[in-house]
C-alpha cells in the first residue's frame, strides 16, 4: 500500500487519491496561435519517465485539492509533496 502525504490533510492511504498525470506539462499560451501539432502534443503526448518524476494527484476522498508529488516511478518512493502553486525541483 502506498501512502501519500497530502499537503493539507497529512498522510493518507493511496485509496483516497487519484493520479492526475505529469505536473511538468505546460498548456499553450492563451490568445496565441497554436498549431495543430503543438495542441495535439499538449493534449495527447506524455513521457513515461523512469526514476524521479513530478506528478499531479487529486485528494478525491479528502480535501479534494490538487497537489504535486515528487515520486520515483520505479520504486514508488515519494520524496516530497507540495501545494499546486509551489515549485518542486
Ligand atoms: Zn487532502
Amino acid at each position: 500500500m502506498l501512502y501519500i502525504k497530502c499537503p493539507y490533510c497529512g498522510m493518507r492511504s493511496q485509496n483516497e487519491f487519484a493520479y492526475g498525470g505529469d505536473a511538468n506539462v505546460k498548456r499553450p499560451e492563451l490568445n496565441e496561435e497554436v498549431s495543430d501539432k503543438i495542441w495535439d502534443e499538449f493534449v495527447y503526448l506524455r513521457k513515461s519517465p523512469r526514476g524521479k518524476h513530478i506528478e499531479l494527484w487529486h485528494h478525491i476522498s479528502g480535501c479534494r485539492q490538487w497537489f504535486k508529488v515528487q515520486r520515483d516511478t520505479t520504486t514508488h518512493e515519494i520524496f516530497r509533496t507540495a501545494a499546486i502553486n509551489e515549485d518542486i525541483k
